[in-house]
């Protein structure tokens, strides 16, 4: 097996996972199989405990683990699916390693670093199959905490066969204006600290905002201790689904293919939807700290081809008049109420749902979106006021979304929702099953409150028959999964996540339908 190791450099944040999910995708559109471990120093067990505005989203994969952004852009490039082994943390590695001493397993070693917790990252490293695996080690050298896992690969590449490993690092150059100058510094230096843990790099990608002149490339070649043509410059693009077909046009995938003695089985083809249509959406978020806590939904837009949403501060529309609101939203076409916990900018969203229901703007719900959704409907048009979710309000007369059975009696914060992959019923005379076109769906799920539909049955429409002036629902697990107004243009919500679905040159059925009805309603609005 052939292994290609990402390490960042200088910063965190300048595309290290895209870079990385680039290069398997370029590999992977030549016809190699690729399998991808994501490292993770960080000592949380997974990401599900962390706040999007300082680490970004936490995506899920299907069988229900709670992974780092990361692994969002994999199964977007990669067009497959990953799972709990695409992702390790330092966490992980560590209470493995703690329950085995207390178990005995060491029988009686004293149990160390080197090579305790090496040999329990190494043995994650070996459970991964591909033609090609990608290693991405997360955070940038000389952190404290990846210092361990640059060791365990170090070893790893030694035992088997330096000659199967690539290393590339993805660093940084800064360019100082007032000087006119692509800086160099900062990137040697990076290169001496992955040094020191013995490893040299075999390429290096040059990441900035400029096209990086060839002297530049040409100095951190020098410094860095590898040939001219081993250094590439990888700036800034519109578009980063056309980074695949940049590392081939460079050549990259041909000189790590040529470096691992591989062949490609077929020719390259990579396809992406280039076009950037504006469907005048705007997405009503709580967390605004980085684009990154919304990025499978933003991404899920960006693969319909349209342009990324407006962000607006829910918080900023709690207390505003009528008419601000109107001035505010009166711009948008197509407005998506986005997942989330907690009390803080809930009802700035209820306002936003109630203005899109009147004035029948498309209105796309995730998760939380789908909850405030079925609360703005059952005040405002079954009139039972103060009708809330107990999340926010326990004391509610009317509890309409409520805490599932089933996390009742959960104590625990980590890794305890409803997770993953969940078989759905959709019901056939729906709007919704005009998306699907099946009943038999299966999407993911992070929550663990439900719509209290037994409680309030009479206020939903359930079968055709029921009345039409209830809130329809229209599919079904043991829980409610989705809502929709059929009088409306486009009005649904679903409990689910379905821009974790969302691959290059697929994306998720129930985007392209909100976008197209917001583009077509867009050029009336012009
Ligand atoms: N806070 C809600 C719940 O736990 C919604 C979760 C979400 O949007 N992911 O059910």
């Amino acid at each position: 097996m052939k292994y290609v190791t990402i390490t960042g450099g200088v910063l965190s944040g300048i595309g290290k996972g895209i870079t990385a999910a680039s290069i398997g995708a370029a590999l992977q559109a030549q016809g190699l199989k690729i399998d991808v471990l994501k490292i993770d120093p960080y000592l949380n067990v997974d990401a599900g405990t962390m706040n999007p505005n300082q680490h970004g989203e936490v995506f899920v994969t299907e069988d229900g683990y709670e992974a780092d952004l990361d692994l969002g852009h994999y199964e977007r490039f990669l067009q497959k699916n990953m799972t709990h082994f695409n992702n390790i943390t330092a966490g992980q590695v560590y209470s493995n390693v703690i329950s085995k001493e207390r178990k005995g397993e060491y029988l009686g070693a004293t149990v160390q670093m080197i090579p305790h917790v090496t040999s329990e990252i190494k043995k994650r490293l070996s459970e991964l199959k591909g033609d090609v695996v990608i290693v991405e080690i997360g955070g940038t050298v000389g952190d404290i905490e990846s210092e361990i896992f640059l060791e365990a690969i170090r070893e790893f590449s030694m035992e088997k066969g330096r000659e199967n490993f690539i290393f590339v690092h993805v660093t940084y150059i800064p360019y100082l204006k007032v000087t006119n100058e692509f800086k160099t510094k900062p990137t040697q230096q990076s290169i001496q600290i992955l040094r020191r843990s013995g490893i040299s790099p075999d390429f290096i990608v040059l990441r900035g905002e400029e096209k990086i002149p060839k002297l530049t490339v040409n100095k951190v070649a020098l410094f860095g201790g590898v040939g001219k043509k081993a250094v590439f410059g990888l700036e800034d693009t519109d578009n980063v689904y056309s980074i695949p077909k940049k590392v081939h046009d460079l050549g990259l995938d041909k000189l790590i293919m040529e470096k691992l003695r591989i062949r490609p089985s077929k020719d390259f083809s990579w396809d992406y939807s280039s076009s950037v249509k504006d469907a005048k959406v705007a997405m009503i978020g709580k967390y605004l700290a980085t684009d990154d806590a919304y990025k499978s939904v933003i991404e899920s837009v960006a693969l319909c081809g349209y342009k990324k949403p407006t962000m607006i501060d829910s918080e900023s529309l709690e207390s505003i008049s009528e008419e601000e609101m109107d001035n505010t939203l009166k711009r948008y076409s197509g407005i998506i109420i986005p997942g989330g916990f907690g009390s803080r900018g809930i009802e700035g969203m209820i306002r936003v749902i109630k203005y899109a229901r009147e004035k029948d703007v498309p209105l796309l719900g995730l998760c939380l979106g789908m909850q405030l959704m079925t609360i703005e409907y059952v005040r405002n048009v079954s009139h039972l006021n103060d009708a809330n979710s107990t999340e926010f309000n326990p004391s509610t007369p009317y509890q309409i979304v409520d805490i599932m059975e089933e996390q009742k009696r959960i104590m625990k914060l980590g890794g305890t929702m409803r997770l993953g992959a969940e078989k759905i019923k959709v019901f056939k005379w729906s709007k919704l099953y005009k998306i699907y076109l099946k009943e038999n769906i299966s999407e993911r799920h992070r929550h663990r409150y439900e719509v209290n539909v037994n409680a309030f049955e009479n206020l939903f429409r359930m079968k055709e028959e029921d009345p039409m002036n209830r809130l329809s629902v229209s599919a079904m697990s043991k829980f409610v999964e989705a809502i929709e107004l059929p009088q409306n243009k486009f009005y649904m919500g679903v409990q689910y996540h379905p821009e974790y679905a969302s691959k290059v040159s697929n994306p998720h059925p129930i985007f392209k339908a909100f976008l197209r009805e917001s583009f077509e309603n867009a050029r009336q609005v012009v």
